[in-house]
């Protein structure tokens, strides 16, 4: 398998494009996408024409518009090319309107309340931003997906429509600097995926993990990751297996697919790409998610995407790598040899950090979601308080540059201790995996994000909170006699006024938590203290100032993420009554019965019975627990019905349902220790975590 051949084989790229299409019609519809420009429709036609044509010689019978509804899943209906002829036959047809513009009967996506029944047709129009490409016989067309009077119903238009505001505003203020050749400023992201590999026989012996994909009880094993023995570990022969199928597809597809190696929990992986434009990122990061499940499927094994498929061992995550570039390929936030002589970097860093200051609460919102919850502030990924690491050095430059005093960076090499390894140049800013929002060298990362989530809500935050920043910087520098003098102030001033946002320290300790707390900084800890975000005044009218997102479509949001967060947990609470009452209560009391059986043998013939007592004694009462939280969950989830308001349904899951979860579970999984295991009706945490060999 030569790969270069077979990268982008099914993607109808620039080179497909040139291919197929007459060099005026490839004009015009680069000219389109590049300028942000509507499509000719005569033009649309002969895309139409040629993208059908590619599509069947590589054996599709299908095309579907591919979109993103504001659940974070993708969606695609698919309908065949053929149309009938007079006779009988069929030919392959493909229209320029069905390219553009479709109109699936989706009434049943969420729309958090912008849609009525009456009104329920959604439509679909393509986004020719990002390529067309098969999948399982299929023309995939990304589309944006939206309601009969306009608004979003999905997470592509908003990622679009935050794009188009950050790169006015961005080449607004590189013109201002004297910078007036660049055209455009466009986001780069390269999101890293973590997941967990586990035998597909042993999962399917769970309903949790079947029913949520998660474990809702489960001990732990005797050994989880302290050893670090799997972090970066060798991969598995099955893994690695996996990993070459998974390349394929993904390489086929276009999709990036670099760099692969176990993470710190058994069973967990990662896989990151190369980064490219956030758009396209969001797409593939999507392709990604759903290849991984499937893929996964053929080998055997269950890909889980969950952030916290295990208690006691880490959770996934995905690291959104963002950055910003401009049409000649210059990165903005490359410091450079000499970061506090970069004036031009050094006020798109602050600009960054005044947007993470001033909406903390909403790029937080934009990764909440049920599964989240678990695992932010677990200590194993960054708490739920948005702080910015700079690293010492770059803290050092900015601060000098402030001060207009020098800065001599630590360039000294460091020596290995052995003649024969090389000696290695010291980096200038040193790691930091434990915060939120870290400057790693040229990029930003941003770990909150959730393995589950779309990527493209957490960059429409980012996009168009850094559009505001880059706006106000506009404005001084505009009315500014000396833009150098301005840019300085500007940079000076920002980082004055949001110091309390930049923590190098460790964001893993509860010493953290505290002084979070005494400078000012959010934590919000549940999805449904965060969701309540959007709709605030302040980031009403941001999103409003830029055009990103009306109020009606951030109440909508707001709807469908409690929504979620509230359906998700009582599914996971009716997984857990069922497989408690009927599975693991009716199990301790039967190795009880077994129990006391020995006692009452021993006990007859003279010896001891009394660690059978006491085990017995034990188990009951800890059986007793499992079934009467289980009776008292229930009734909660009865209550849970007649709460009608979407925010207060949420708040009560929180505050009621999950915290009894969480004693059913405990009560259980003390249980599980003390159980012989062939009484135990479902596969244990070792069993689970490593069986795949
Ligand atoms: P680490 O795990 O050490 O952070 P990885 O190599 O796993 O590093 O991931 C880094 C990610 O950041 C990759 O997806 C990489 O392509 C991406 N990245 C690198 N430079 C940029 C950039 N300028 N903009 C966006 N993403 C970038
Ligand atoms: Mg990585």
């Amino acid at each position: 398998m030569s790969i270069p051949e077979i990268f982008a084989e099914n993607v109808f790229n620039e080179k497909a494009m040139k291919a197929a299409l007459s060099p005026e019609v490839y004009r015009s519809l680069k000219k389109a996408v590049n300028e942000n420009e509507p499509l000719d429709f005569a033009v649309a036609q002969e895309v139409a024409d040629a993208m059908k044509d590619w599509a069947i010689s590589k054996g599709a019978t299908h095309y579907t518009h591919w979109f993103q509804p504001m659940t974070g899943i993708t969606a695609e209906k698919h309908d065949s090319f053929i149309a009938p002829v007079k006779g009988g036959g069929v030919i392959m047809e493909f229209s320029g309107k069905a390219l553009i513009k479709g109109e699936p009967d989706a009434s049943s996506f969420p729309n958090g309340g912008i849609r009525e029944t009456f009104e329920a047709r959604g439509y679909t129009a393509w986004d020719p931003s990002s390529y067309a490409f098969i999948k399982d016989n299929t023309l995939c067309i990304p589309t944006a997906f939206c309601s009969f009077s306009g608004e979003a119903l999905d997470k592509k238009t908003p990622l679009i429509r935050s794009l188009e505001t950050l790169n006015k505003k961005a080449v607004k203020v590189l013109h201002l600097l004297g910078k007036e050749d660049v055209k455009s400023v466009h986001v780069t992201v390269g999101a890293e995926q973590e997941y967990f590999l586990i035998d597909r026989e042993t999962a399917l012996k769970r309903e949790d993990l079947v029913f949520t994909g998660r474990t809702l009880f489960g001990a732990n094993a005797p050994k989880g990751q302290e050893l670090g023995d799997h972090y970066f570990g060798a991969i598995k022969p099955r893994v690695k297996s996996f990993m070459e199928s998974l390349n394929r597809e993904l390489w086929k597809l276009g999709v990036l697919a670099k760099t692969e190696h176990n993470e710190a929990a058994p069973a967990q992986h990662e896989l990151a790409p190369v980064f490219t434009f956030v758009n396209t990122a969001t797409d593939h990061n999507q392709i990604t998610m759903e290849l991984m499940k499937k893929i996964a499927e053929r080998h055997g094994l269950v890909c889980l995407l969950a952030e916290k498929p295990f208690k006691g061992v880490n959770g996934s995550g995905k690291h959104n790598n963002w950055s910003l570039v401009t049409d000649s390929g210059v990165n903005l936030l490359d410091p450079g040899e000499t970061p506090a002589e970069n004036l031009q970097f050094l006020l798109f860093l602050s600009a960054v950090l005044k947007a993470a200051d001033d909406y903390q609460d909403i790029l937080r919102a934009s990764v909440a979601s049920a599964g989240n919850d678990h695992r932010l502030g677990a200590h194993e990924a960054p708490p739920a308080i948005i702080s910015v690491f700079l690293g010492d050095d770059l803290l050092g430059a900015l601060k000098a540059f402030i001060n207009n005093d020098t800065y001599h960076a630590d360039k000294t090499v460091m020596r290995l201790g052995a003649k024969i390894l090389p000696p290695l140049p010291k980096d200038a800013t040193d790691r930091n995996r434990t915060s939120p929002l870290a400057f790693t060298g040229n990029k930003f990362e941003f770990r909150m994000v959730g393995s589950n989530d779309s990527i493209a809500d957490c960059n429409v935050v980012l996009n168009t909170a850094v559009a505001e920043s880059l706006d106000l910087f506009a404005k001084e520098l505009e009315n500014s006699k000396n833009v150098t003098e301005t840019a300085h102030k500007i940079v000076a001033d920002t980082v004055k006024n949001h110091e309390r946002i930049i923590f190098n320290g460790n964001n893993y300790s509860d010493e953290w938590v505290e002084e979070a707390k005494a400078r000012g900084l959010k934590n919000l800890k549940t999805t449904p203290e965060a969701v309540v975000s959007y709709t605030l005044d302040k980031n009403v009218e941001l999103f409003a100032k830029h055009k990103v997102l009306s109020y009606t479509e951030l109440h909508a949001i707001e709807k469908v993420m409690l929504d979620n967060y509230s359906r998700i947990v009582k599914i996971e609470a009716l997984t857990m009554i069922d497989m408690a009452k009927k599975n693991i209560y009716p199990a301790i009391n039967n190795y009880v019965k077994d129990v006391l059986g020995t006692a009452v043998l021993k006990g007859n013939t003279g010896i001891s019975a009394n660690t059978e007592l006491t085990l017995a004694n034990t188990l009951s009462s800890l059986s007793d627990k499992v079934f009467a939280y289980s009776e008292k969950l229930e009734h909660l989830v009865e209550k849970s019905t007649a709460i009608v308001d979407s925010k207060e349904l949420a708040f009560f899951i929180k505050d009621e349902i999950l915290p009894c979860m969480e004693e059913l579970r405990s009560a259980s999984d003390k249980a599980e220790t003390l159980t012989d295991e062939k009484y135990w009706p479902y596969p244990s945490y070792a069993k689970l975590l490593f069986s795949v060999k």
